[in-house]
């Protein structure tokens, strides 16, 4: 019987071996591509950043935006655990910040005003007669610089905004970076910098809606949800929080110990009126100034884990009660079927003297890190 030459036996070998490459085979990296042109003429690239372990996170320069997050389940099986659109056009006309870089203020300034140095700035009171998520035209809507990086087995992108004095009412040209990471253990630290020329205030987040099983594959009211957070804000009817946080113990809003979202969110409660469900602040427990854990939520059925670490003093959890769009595939995405937790300052600190503080001043540095790390049970 004739057989083929060695040499073809060996590129035939190599072939069958390149495509069995097990995701942990994976080489790090990160892939720069083309993602799209907007009304305005601005290109938009997509980085995409894998480690070698085969997880992928893919980012857009348009709002600062995380598209994808690929990670394995108990079983190595791979999904995208964030919910996305597949086209710029999806991003550029939908409202629910899916995947957004927030700013420059996250969450809500009351009345959409505040003093700062005894000076009144006026904001778009886009929510409720209230100031959402930096205003008509905030960070998740403006083209970042880009600039991709690869050191020591770790991808990532560092994104840059100049906005200025004056941007959505608010005073200051504020320069603002953001390193995203996809380190070699799973885990995507988002690292962000501002300064300042004049005072200002600035509160910065990630969006992410998650869904451990997968985006699209419906509701997450089965994930098992802790928040290090021995208090909470509770709110007024229009989202505010009141002027001092509360304790969660017996409340609804008690997940010190791991509990499905869905154990107590249909209860009839005034604070989970307010909100439509969770769309609260929890207040993290921290000593310092430390990278503290903010929160863990596991998927019991995928096994998939997400710990959320921060140096922030806060966390919104929100259980995507308003969420109504069509994403990633075509996939229909309904209220409760993801949930956020933005790290953060408290809502409305700029009215609220004894929160912590969110001004920044000239020659200061707005310094923060989170993290979100993947791993499985
Ligand atoms: C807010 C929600 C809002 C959502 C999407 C969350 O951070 O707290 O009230 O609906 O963002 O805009």
């Amino acid at each position: 019987m004739n057989t083929p030459p060695r040499v073809f036996r060996i590129a035939l070998a190599c072939i069958v071996a390149a495509a069995a490459v097990p995701a942990w085979a994976a080489k790090p990296g990160v892939a720069r591509n083309p993602f799209g042109t907007l009304p305005s003429g601005e290109k938009v690239e997509l980085f995409t950043l894998t480690n070698a372990s085969g997880m992928e996170v893919q980012v857009i320069n348009y709002g600062g935006i995380v598209k994808s997050i690929r990670v394995p389940d108990r079983r190595g099986k791979f999904a995208d655990i964030v919910l996305g659109y597949d086209s710029l056009d999806g991003y550029a006309t939908n409202t629910p910040y899916l995947g957004a870089l927030v700013g420059r203020y996250a969450n809500r300034i009351g009345k959409a005003e505040f003093t700062l140095d005894g000076k009144t700035y006026k904001l778009a009171a886009n929510n409720n007669g209230n100031s959402l998520h930096g205003g008509l035209k905030g960070f998740d809507k403006h083209v970042w610089q880009a600039e991709p990086f690869e050191k020591n087995g770790e991808a990532g992108v560092i994104l840059m905004l100049v906005s200025p004095d004056g941007d959505e009412g608010y005073p200051g040209t504020l320069s603002v970076r953001t390193t995203l990471t996809l380190t070699k253990n799973n885990e995507l630290t988002l690292d962000y910098t501002a300064t300042t020329d004049k005072p200002t205030v600035v509160n910065l987040t990630h969006h992410d809606y998650f869904n451990l099983a997968g985006e699209g594959s419906g509701s997450v009211l089965g994930h098992a949800l802790m928040i290090n957070a021995d208090r909470y804000s509770p709110i007024d009817a229009t989202s505010i929080p009141l002027p001092t946080p509360a304790s969660v113990a017996g409340t609804p809003f008690d997940f010190r110990k791991p509990t499905p979202i869905g154990a107590r969110i249909g209860m009839e409660d005034t604070q989970l009126k307010h909100g439509n469900g969770y769309d609260h602040n929890f207040v993290i427990n921290h000593k310092g100034n430390d990278l503290a854990l903010a929160a863990r939520v596991e998927d019991p059925n995928s096994g998939r884990v997400l710990e959320v670490r921060t140096t922030e003093p806060g966390v919104q959890f929100y259980s995507a009660n308003f969420l109504d769009t069509v994403g990633t595939a075509g996939h229909a995405y309904k209220k409760r079927e993801a949930f956020c937790l933005e790290t953060q300052h408290f809502p409305d600190s700029p009215n609220k003297p004894a929160f912590p503080t969110t001004t920044l001043r000239p020659g200061q540095t707005f310094h923060s890190v989170t993290v979100y790390a993947f791993s499985t049970k």
